[in-house]
Formats: structure tokens, C-alpha cells, sequence
């Protein structure tokens, strides 16, 4: 199901640097898939919250002095039989070779999806060689240039390729189709996560089973979901023996806080959070701190208004008004979606596990370069950056994102401090890119560094 990109050149390009390259694009953060990420010629590229699969090509014996070598036609019919894109890989150091011509032509008859990629284009003028007419004598257009090593361009590469695939056959899959997301219901006792739980892993057409036997994780569930293309989408439901364990004992006072604190701890381990909420229940001081330490974590959060069942007299507006009473109570949370259910009747349920995707998705989202450049240019226009400390005036050279799951969004600072940009711009612009680009549920840090200070 997993749409292949294949690394196809000759020896010596930077296959196996590029494959690296791709693999590590997010190395800012471990793969969310255990076990899968690399073996020596296959590994997973994550980009924009989907994933695709690399294979490099690279592994085999090019040293044979025959240009027709039998491995260099393999390599070939590889990338012809297998994937979904090609990306043939050529030195724009050393120009057009022999057998660049040969790989080419055989490409070409492939009908695949090609990006002719020029390699360690190291400098201004190298990268003006790739546009040279020399390359297009191989009939694929002018190479996309890179450096591989230094990762120059690399990322400007993907969003190439994504583009590409999305128009192809398999288009790259949800981040949360291929990896196990772990997900915790949270809230105070009695709002209902005990018995949204049941509601959730008793669905028939789920496999669920106790994690017990892995001894580090014994309480844990874990749910698998049959998917219409085939396959299943699984789930971990952290901790839920706690949960089950706190159902039915109506504790009161500080104790309550504290199974709820016990429980948090957890939170480094959980991609998503469902925060359970009793619709008629206030949203007390135990609410609040459960939500402030939620924003503070790397965890994304849905809210689940439960008891939906008990509202009396419910008009097409009620929703409406719970979640102007929500955002009045907790205005800083309002990036986590709230979805309506009743446990006991199982009123939206299913809802759920499909709002839990897509917080997870839009927690790995990803945007370029590029269009970060632009949306800045758009906002300074909009509001220009306010002065906070120093003399200076704020200028921002440079704006991108570093992380995923969460988005890490880094702002460059002309001058020797951070602290002349105000910190309410860093919030303007945490509300823009919501209002532009989703984040639904997922917290975003935004960061601001000097141009001296290279993190
Ligand atoms: P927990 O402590 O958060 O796990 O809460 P429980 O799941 O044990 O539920 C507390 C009480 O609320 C139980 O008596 C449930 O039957 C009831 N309850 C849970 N969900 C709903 C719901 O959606 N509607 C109604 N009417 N009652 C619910």
C-alpha cells in the first residue's frame, strides 16, 4: 500500500547519502514506526504526516567495467517493476556519463514517474551547471539540483516528489495508517472514560487485545482495526487498567488529582490524549491543570464532551454554546477539536478513533520552505514584527520548521538577540499558521534565534 520511490544511477552519485538524507528528514524525531525504519536498502520517508518507502538501489556491484554490467540493468528494471516514482540520480560535478545515457533510456521506455536529479551541486555556479543544456540530452528536462551531503534542497526535493505521488497510482499513506499511534483517555473521575473505553475497544469489527506479556507495558490495550484497502490501523490505549481500576470508586478531593497526576506522567509515551470532559460538569481547577499540562507536552489532544445524552432541551445551537463556554474557560486550548458522545449510548463513538487519526496526522505535518517564506512575507505586511528588548528594530531573516510532533517552528533574528521580537508575535504568528495550515489538536512550539546562534 505504501507507495516506492527508487534511487536508480550509477556508482558514485550519492545514492546511498541521498537514501540517508531521506530517511533522516525528520530526524529531529524517532520514526513512529518501531522496528520498520531502515534495513540497508529500504527504509521510511515521512513527509507532511505521510509516509512513503525509499529503496536504494545502491547496494549492488558496480565496479564491472562493462557499461551494460548485468547489475546496472537490475537496478533498472527494479525501479521499473517496483515503484511508484523514480529518482535517477546524476553528478552534475561530473557531467554526463555513459552510462547516465544508458540508465536513461531504459527509464524513459519505463512510462514512470522520473525526477532527474542533479547531485552535489555544492555551489551557485554548480547549481547553474545543472541547468546547463548539456543534461537535457538525456531527455528528462533540466535536473532537480541537490547536495545530498549538506542536504541542500533536499527538502524542496520532497515536496517534488509528494506532489508527484499524490497524482501517481498509491498516493504517500497517512502517517497514522502505518504507525501504532498510542493514545490515552484522560479526566477526572466519572466524566465517563471508563465506559468510552468499553464503548471504543468493544466495537465487533475491532481485534483488541491486553499488551500484557511485553512486562514493560501490562496495562496497556491494544486495538486493531480492519481498513478498507486492507490491512489494520492499530491502536495502544495506554494505561487503561488504571483506568478501569479508578471506575465505579467515587473518590473525592485530592485524591482524584493525584491518580490523574500518576497518570499524566505518561504523557512523553502518548501520540494523542482523548481529554474526557462530563458535558454538564464544570471545568474546575482539576480540568485546568490537566489542560495546561497537555499544552505543555509533545502530545496532541481531542476533547470529548461526554453525557451529551443528560442535556435537556438540546437545540441545533447547544453545541454551539458549549464550545463558546469551552473556549471562555480555557481560550489558550482552543487548537483541540471537541467531538460530542454519549459512552452509554454510544452516540459518536466512532468518531473518535477517526478525530484521533487526524490529530495525529496534522501532529507530523509538515511545511516547506518555500511556502513558510511567503506566509512570512504575508504576515510581517499584515502586522509588523513588534520590538520587545534592545534598540533594534525586529527583523526576521528566516522562518521554517525544524520538528514534527509536534511542529517546531523556528524564526531567525537579524542581530546578536532573540528578545527584540515581542513575544505576542510569535503567538500571532502560532494563530496564523492554525488558521492556514490546521495543526488541529496538536500544540506547536515556536521558536526565535539569532543568526549568530545557529540550534
Ligand atoms: P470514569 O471514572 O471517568 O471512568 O467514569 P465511568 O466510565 O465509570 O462513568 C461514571 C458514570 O457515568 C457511570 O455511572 C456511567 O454509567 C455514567 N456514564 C458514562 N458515560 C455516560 C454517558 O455518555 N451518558 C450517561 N448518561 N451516563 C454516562
Amino acid at each position: 500500500m505504501i507507495p516506492k520511490i527508487a534511487i536508480v544511477g550509477r556508482a558514485n552519485v550519492g545514492k546511498s547519502t541521498l537514501f540517508n538524507r531521506l530517511l533522516g528528514a525528520n530526524k529531529a524525531l524517532t520514526s513512529p514506526i518501531p522496528g520498520t525504519t531502515r534495513d540497508r536498502a529500504e527504509g521510511d520517508c515521512f513527509w507532511n504526516g505521510t509516509v512513503a518507502r525509499v529503496i536504494d538501489t545502491g547496494g549492488v556491484n558496480m565496479k564491472a567495467i562493462d557499461p551494460f554490467d548485468r547489475d546496472i540493468r537490475e537496478q533498472a528494471e527494479l525501479a521499473i517493476n517496483e515503484c511508484d516514482l523514480v529518482l535517477f540520480l546524476v553528478d552534475i560535478k561530473v557531467g554526463i556519463n555513459p552510462d547516465d545515457r544508458m540508465i536513461a533510456k531504459r527509464l524513459r521506455q519505463s512510462k514512470k514517474p522520473i525526477i532527474l536529479v542533479g547531485n552535489k551541486a555544492d555551489t551557485p555556479a554548480l547549481r547553474r551547471a545543472a541547468e546547463a543544456g548539456e543534461w537535457k540530452a538525456l531527455g528528462l528536462g533540466a535536473p532537480f539540483a541537490i547536495a545530498a551531503h549538506q542536504g541542500q534542497a533536499v527538502g524542496d526535493l520532497l515536496e517534488d516528489v509528494w506532489k508527484k505521488l499524490k497524482k501517481a497510482k498509491r498516493p504517500p499513506v497517512p502517517v497514522s495508517e502505518v504507525a501504532t499511534t498510542r493514545v490515552m483517555v484522560i479526566g477526572t473521575p466519572n466524566v465517563g472514560k471508563s465506559t468510552l473505553l468499553n464503548a471504543i475497544v468493544g466495537q465487533k469489527r475491532f481485534i483488541t487485545s491486553p499488551v500484557a506479556h511485553t512486562t514493560r507495558e501490562p496495562n496497556d490495550t491494544l486495538i486493531e482495526v480492519p481498513m478498507k484497502e486492507g490491512g489494520t490501523k492499530r491502536y495502544i490505549f495506554v494505561d487503561t487498567a488504571g483506568i478501569r481500576k479508578m471506575a465505579g470508586v467515587k473518590k473525592r478531593g485530592g485524591m482524584e488529582l493525584a491518580g490523574v497526576m500518576k497518570t499524566l506522567k505518561l504523557l512523553p509515551h502518548v501520540d494523542v490524549a482523548i481529554l474526557v470532559l462530563d458535558v454538564l460538569g464544570e471545568i474546575g481547577n482539576q480540568e485546568k491543570k490537566i489542560i495546561e499540562l497537555l499544552s505543555e507536552s509533545n502530545t496532541a489532544t481531542l476533547i470529548v464532551a461526554n453525557k451529551w445524552d443528560l442535556v435537556p432541551h438540546k437545540t441545533t445551537t447547544t453545541q454551539n454554546e458549549y464550545l463558546r463556554h469551552v473556549a471562555g474557560k480555557i481560550p489558550f486550548f482552543a487548537y483541540a477539536p471537541i467531538i460530542f458522545t454519549s459512552a452509554m449510548t454510544g452516540q459518536h463513538v466512532q468518531k473518535v478513533l477517526d478525530m484521533v487519526d487526524h490529530v495525529q496526522n496534522e501532529r507530523y505535518k509538515q511545511i516547506d520552505e518555500d511556502t513558510l517564506t511567503e506566509f512570512l512575507h504575508r504576515m510581517i505586511k499584515k502586522h509588523l514584527p513588534s520590538r520587545h528588548k534592545g534598540v533594534s528594530h525586529p527583523v526576521i531573516l528566516k522562518f521554517h520548521q525544524t520538528a514534527v510532533a509536534p511542529p517546531v517552528f523556528a524564526l531567525t533574528i537579524k542581530g546578536k538577540r532573540a528578545d527584540v521580537l515581542h513575544p505576542s508575535y510569535l503567538r500571532f504568528l502560532e494563530n496564523q499558521l492554525r488558521e492556514e495550515f490546521g495543526f488541529d489538536g496538536t500544540p506547536i512550539r515556536m521558536r526565535s534565534r539569532t543568526e549568530l546562534r545557529k540550534t
